[in-house]
């Protein structure tokens, strides 16, 4: 449990940008984990000024032939949070709500991420204000080529490496890639991971976050002794994440019972027939509403994040948990497969009620883990097989888990304090051996 110390916000040794929205946001949530860190870990306040605003950001207009002739303009951002252990590594995602402050804070979170697993990469995130599901495919690949091309600049395979987010593929990052191979002159495929495996992608890459998660929640159920059988699950967001996680859950024999994605949710108290549900999908797209069978009930998303589960693994997007859903939610055990899912009010409730919390930056990291991998077999022109990547993914996952997990006991603070003191630990101490240029 967590030991509860009166905390004063620290206060930075000089303000963040002048004017920024004042809404209380995603960034708004991560930086206040950082001033609470901050002050935890005693932090120099010029090494805290550092970690709280990104390095670098590039805010580009992105114009786009539409195919009825019509110019559209889109607002894109590639935001750099920290290169100090090592080039900036971080996704592109397309959503409506896309902005600076969600990439700064997403950004942001790729440098713990990296930093609690131990690979050597700093954090970076990048994406466009749009909605891919109003536009064709063609829209799309202009759309990626021509904001490619903007923020090359800041890009490179030893400076900002771009992965797939929410609403991006590794067909989107073929685009990529082939942008910069052709704007270069030759082919540069190690710019991006997630990329199709006959151009260099990694085996394994696409199911590495979900299979993250799963690794996450056997290691939990390994410390508080329980079996998977006797475990029940609820998923929301049945994407790249949130389908991977709740089939090889369902495969180790934990009994998923809800599942969700924006179309709406299915419950079964008896257990979900995954594969079919599978089946259902990859036929008809993410429309779960439509999917039918005796036994199964449909249900909001806010109805599956409080229903009564063992487990609940929000997969979707950030502020699902929040103040006025937190103290409702039934599960004991949360494992973040989406980023930033809980609020910090919400994170104080679920404290409170003791309910284990496996943060984003430890539970997702599976992904990043494997584009490292990827990037790393890029670079030395060697591809290894997939057995070989699974295994360093679970490697890397286990040591990271036991190390937050042990270092919470020790501390006796949650998982997520837990986490995020032992990254930014790491970053600063960095940041003291390097120095300051000049
Ligand atoms: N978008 C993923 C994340 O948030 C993967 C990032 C990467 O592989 O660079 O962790």
């Amino acid at each position: 449990m967590e030991q509860q110390v009166a905390v004063s916000p620290a206060k930075p040794a000089s303000e963040f940008i002048v004017g920024e929205p004042r809404q209380h946001d995603l960034w708004d949530t991560v930086r206040a984990q950082i001033d609470d860190v901050a002050h935890r870990l005693n932090l120099d306040p010029g090494i805290h000024a550092i970690l709280r605003r990104p390095e670098r950001e590039l805010t580009v207009s992105v114009p786009v032939k539409m195919d009825d002739g019509r110019i559209e303009v889109f607002a894109g951002y590639r935001v750099q949070h920290s290169s100090i252990l090592g080039p900036c590594k971080g996704g592109i995602r397309y959503h409506p709500d896309v902005d600076l402050n969600e990439a700064r804070a997403l950004a942001a979170l790729m440098t713990w991420k990296c930093a609690v697993v131990g690979i050597p990469f700093g954090g970076s995130k990048g994406g466009v204000q749009c909605d891919p599901r109003q536009m064709s495919e063609s829209e799309v690949c202009r759309l990626t080529r021509r904001f490619t091309a903007m923020i090359l600049p800041i890009l490179g395979p030893k400076r900002d490496i771009p992965a797939p987010d929410v609403n991006t593929n590794p067909q989107v990052m073929a685009w990529i890639a082939d942008t910069v191979s052709m704007l270069e002159g030759h082919s540069v495929m190690e710019i991006v991971t997630g990329k199709p495996v006959p151009l260099g992608g990694s085996l394994g890459r696409a199911e590495a976050t979900g299979r993250g998660v799963a690794i996450i929640l056997t290691e939990v159920l390994n410390r508080l002794g329980r079996q998977p059988s006797d475990t029940t699950v609820a998923v929301q967001g049945y994407g790249n994440v949130g389908s991977v996680a709740a089939s090889l859950l369902d495969e180790m024999g934990c009994k998923i019972v809800g599942i969700s994605d924006v179309s709406g949710g299915l419950y079964s108290p008896r257990g979900l027939d995954i594969a079919d549900i599978n089946q259902h999908v990859a036929h008809r797209g993410y429309l779960l509403k439509e999917y039918q069978s005796s036994d199964v009930e449909s249900i909001s998303n806010d109805e599956l994040l409080t229903s009564d589960v063992d487990v609940l693994i929000p997969a979707a997007l950030e502020h699902q948990i929040r103040a006025d859903n937190a103290a409702a939610i039934r599960a004991g055990v949360i494992i973040e497969g989406a980023n930033g899912p809980t609020t910090r009010e919400a994170d104080d409730i679920l404290r409170d009620r003791d309910i284990i919390v496996v943060p984003d930056i430890l539970a997702n990291a599976g992904g990043v883990v494997v584009s490292y991998l990827e990037w790393v077999q890029n670079l030395q022109r060697f591809f290894w097989e997939e057995a070989d990547v699974n295994l360093q993914l679970e490697r890397r996952m286990i040591r990271g888990f036991d190390e937050v997990w042990d270092y919470g006991q020790e501390k006796q603070v949650s998982l997520r304090l837990g986490a995020y003191m032992l990254a930014m630990h790491r970053v600063a101490t960095a940041i003291g051996v390097r120095g300051i240029f000049p």
